[in-house]
């Protein structure tokens, strides 16, 4: 399991260097680094590069929310039973927006609704496994 990043003692309002953030929450500038690459922002492009201090807190809150259960491409992450959970019956809805799809399914165990935004390239995939009701949006046509 790896280290817990440290949250308290990040000021919303500072910008903190790399090296500075990541002696704070007691990461490796490696992480810091890693972390940028997965999408923390940085405050602009100036160099060094600044960090602050929310947009910090923000993305290691994010990262520990998305620490939740991995689930398969025909699985969901019920909210109800926390935890990765089948379709009921392998029936699902797969509605498109625009170039986006939503997945959405009954989980089997406690039947609270579920759903996951998956790729549209992913359909054939979750076709060959579930029961789908293909739902497009009317102005995407
Ligand atoms: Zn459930």
């Amino acid at each position: 399991m790896p280290k817990q990043a440290r949250l308290s003692g990040i000021k919303s309002y500072r910008c903190y260097t790399l090296k500075e953030a990541a002696a704070l929450v007691g990461v490796s500038p490696r992480t810091i680094r890693n972390w940028i690459r997965d999408g923390l922002q940085l405050l602009d492009a100036s160099y060094p590069p600044l960090i602050r201090g929310d947009d910090l807190r923000a993305h290691i809150n994010a990262q520990r929310e998305g620490r939740k259960v991995k689930t398969g491409l025909c699985e969901f992450y019920c909210l109800r039973c926390r935890a990765c959970r089948g379709p009921a019956g392998a029936m699902a809805d797969y509605e498109i927006t625009g170039n986006k799809a939503m997945l959405t399914a009954i989980c089997d165990v406690c039947e609270t609704l579920m759903c996951k935004p998956v790729s549209l390239t992913s359909l054939s995939a979750i076709r060959a496994k579930l029961d789908l009701t293909i739902k497009r949006d009317e102005l995407a046509l």
